[in-house]
């Protein structure tokens, strides 16, 4: 296995990095920059060849925006700055899987990934949408942190941006997959939805919510009438075993989510995707396989294995391990039953913390 290459943005103490302290434009739709550059008293086509700059060509700074007059460029530089994110550490795989871990305003951390795809022309970011998160699933990083706050829509809209600048590649598509459960922080996320469509230029069927099953989010979603796709975090079709992965499943029961589920499919005429992690003597057993093909066979959806990556505690212990390839394809097909399309999930960035919350949990301890 190739070491991955590891690179401080800053030689300070993660956490203790901070944007600067002057608004941020990144991240703002272009009515939003003109707003912030009322008291400039500057002409209205300024407001677009701004948000042009930050959204098209992906600048960090306002020198960068050359067709700008010197004096102009001066001005803004006195009131505003680019980025609103602090890149705090970044790891790349030997797959290309780009890890980033960014630093918030207030010094809290969250982290987003961009993963290329042999069969895709398109890149994928994953973004977080919360700091920490309260859904507390007991294979998740992030679960074990706990909730700190919800992002803003300009903290999740700068996520995809920091990437473009970052790495210079234009990202085609979004997943809502990163740390925090998209659906707690609905507001916020359908802003940023809204704005990666307008400002970013990623049109909605390149973009993926994934949730845990907060109903009350589902039919919000429902009424925005977006084409993009809805993912459930199944993991388990019994409720006992769901209840001990995913405690939400306590409050929103897998019979009431499951019609939730196919309300939305029916209502937004999209195919939702079930994902299911794998974990070994725990999700994995025939009868479970056969208990999702039941309850997929008439929900309009994909299903979407995920082999468990696992995640250690100091000790060098993971509390799951993952299904051999032999489990995981003798799974799939006994899923396949439901006539349902079934894929394993391409593992990722496995040589780097590719799980969700295991980077920002690293720095978090130090
Ligand atoms: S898997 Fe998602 S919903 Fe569950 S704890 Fe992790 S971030 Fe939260």
């Amino acid at each position: 296995m190739t070491k991955p290459e590891l690179k401080s943005a800053q030689k300070t103490k993660a956490g203790s990095l901070r944007a600067g302290s002057l608004p941020a434009l990144s991240g703002l739709d272009l009515k939003e920059i003109q707003e912030k550059l009322k008291p400039l008293n500057l002409p209205a086509f300024r407001a677009r060849q701004i948000h042009s700059w930050i959204y098209h060509k992906y600048v960090s700074g306002f020198d960068e925006m050359t067709d700008l007059p010197a004096s102009l460029r001066d001005q803004l530089k006195e009131s505003f700055q680019i980025p609103l994110l602090n890149l705090a550490h970044l790891q790349v795989s030997s797959d290309g899987t780009r890890k980033y871990l960014f630093s918030l305003a207030d010094g809290q951390l969250v982290e987003s990934v961009l993963m290329s795809f042999h069969d895709r022309k398109n890149l994928s970011a994953c973004l977080s949408s919360q700091v920490g998160c309260a859904v507390g699933c007991t294979f998740c990083a992030t679960g074990y942190l706990g909730f700190k706050r919800n992002l803003t829509k300009q903290e999740i809209v700068d996520q995809v941006m920091s990437i473009q600048r970052e790495s210079g590649l234009r990202v085609g598509n979004i997943v809502y997959m990163g740390q925090g459960e998209p659906l707690l922080n609905v507001d916020e996320v359908v802003a940023s939805i809204r704005a990666v469509i307008g400002s970013v230029g990623i049109g909605a069927r390149h973009i993926t919510v994934s949730t845990s099953g907060i109903i009350p989010g589902i039919e919000r979603l429902a009424k925005e009438h977006l084409p993009l796709t809805l993912a459930l975090s199944l993991h388990a079709p019994d409720p006992q075993t769901r209840e001990k992965i995913v405690p939400i499943t306590r409050k929103y029961p897998l019979e009431e989510l499951i019609p939730a589920l196919k309300d939305y499919a029916e209502t937004s005429g999209r195919r939702v995707t079930i994902e299911y992690v794998l974990l070994a003597g725990v999700t994995d057993s025939a009868q479970q396989a056969k208990g999702l093909a039941d309850m997929v066979r008439d929900i309009h959806c994909n299903v979407n294995l995920i082999p468990f990556n696992p995640i250690y505690d100091e000790n060098g212990k993971s509390l799951y391990k993952r299904p051999t390839r032999a489990a995981q394809e003798q799974f799939k097909k006994i899923v396949e039953r439901s006539g349902r399309t079934v894929t394993i999930r391409l593992e990722r960035g496995t040589d780097i913390d590719a799980a969700c919350g295991q980077l920002h949990n690293k720095f978090q301890e130090k």
